[in-house]
């Protein structure tokens, strides 16, 4: 498995020079687009990785699966699921057309931006302070890293700049998705996308999915099977933006990217898998990253399709 980490990871570096790093967020402009690393954590305590597979790098959207399960396990299946729908839409992840003209006026899942805002803001705690504190808590609990905090710099960078997502949070609080103050729960959406990790730790949140929600090494079951079925659902479904069709095809493996360059996937009953790749392509995925786990699921068979 360590000879096949290095070379596909070697094969698919040349790729890197084709895309491009995220710049509407101005701070992840920085990162150095030449950057690959991988790293594949398995059943059995085994931890494979691969080139830059130890640089940190911001969450962004893979943060949205975590909320997820966060809000399932705060609310329930039925009360969550009144305020975002579960369809794919075909539109970029930051697209706002969908929540004015689609009836329920509700973002149409929880893996776009709008949608993940709303989960956001479902999630339990007195203030935006303690909201976050627990979703920090969270990731390092089934990262088991409990270091993981966010960069600050993406978090002022995303907080000065992010006015489209401010646009969809004061309109979805027009049309009664949520309530309260927008700017508090921007505050935590904005906090969770900058929470900074490595692919260890995403690889290790990926295997916790692939394990059904119980963490291999403790044999802790933290969230329900349901929960983490239905969250490697919408991997499969809408976690590669729109471009997670062709993924499925190609790939076939529950997987949810981010702008920051990261990808996590999860082989149910088999592996977590944490790429990371700051050069993305046209749909803002990272491009070397996608190639890595074209070849891994090629090679090791791990379509579950
Ligand atoms: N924080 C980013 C945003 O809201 C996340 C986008 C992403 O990774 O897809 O624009």
């Amino acid at each position: 498995m360590q000879k096949l980490a290095n070379d596909i990871l070697l094969k698919s570096k040349k790729l890197t020079e084709k895309g491009n790093v995220a710049e509407y967020i101005p701070a992840l402009g920085k990162a150095d687009p030449n950057k690959l690393g991988v790293c594949i954590a398995d059943m059995h305590g085994n931890i494979f990785t691969a080139g830059d597979y130890n640089n940190k790098f911001t969450i962004q959207s893979i943060s949205k699966t975590i909320t997820l399960m966060l809000a399932i396990m705060d609310n329930g299946v039925e009360n969550t699921f009144n305020k975002v729908g579960m369809e794919p839409t075909g539109d970029a992840f930051n697209s706002i057309i969908k929540l004015e003209i689609v009836s329920p006026s509700r973002p149409l899942n929880p893996m776009i931006n709008a949608g993940a805002i709303a989960v956001t803001s479902l999630i339990n705690g007195k203030d935006s302070k303690e909201r976050f504190q627990r979703i920090l808590d969270f990731f390092r609990l089934i990262s088991g890293n409990n270091k993981l905090d966010i960069n600050n710099e993406v978090y002022e960078s995303e907080k000065a700049t992010g006015d489209r997502n401010r646009s969809m949070a004061y309109f979805m609080r027009d049309v009664g998705i949520f309530e309260g103050d927008v700017e508090d729960i921007l505050d935590v959406y904005f906090k969770q996308c900058s929470i900074e990790v490595d692919c260890i730790d995403i690889a290790k949140i990926g295997l916790f999915l692939a394990n059904r929600g119980i963490i291999p090494q403790t044999g802790e079951r933290i969230t329900t099977e349901n929960v983490a079925r239905i969250v490697k659902t919408f991997m499969i479904t809408c976690g590669m933006y729109n471009a997670s069709g062709e993924f499925a095809i190609n790939v076939g493996v529950p997987a949810k990217s981010g702008v920051g360059g990261g990808i996590m996937a999860s082989v149910p009953h088999k592996m977590g898998i944490g790429v990371y790749g700051p050069a993305l392509d046209n749909k803002g995925n990272s491009i070397g990253g996608i190639e890595i786990l074209r070849q891994l699921s090629k090679q090791l068979n791990l379509s579950i399709f």
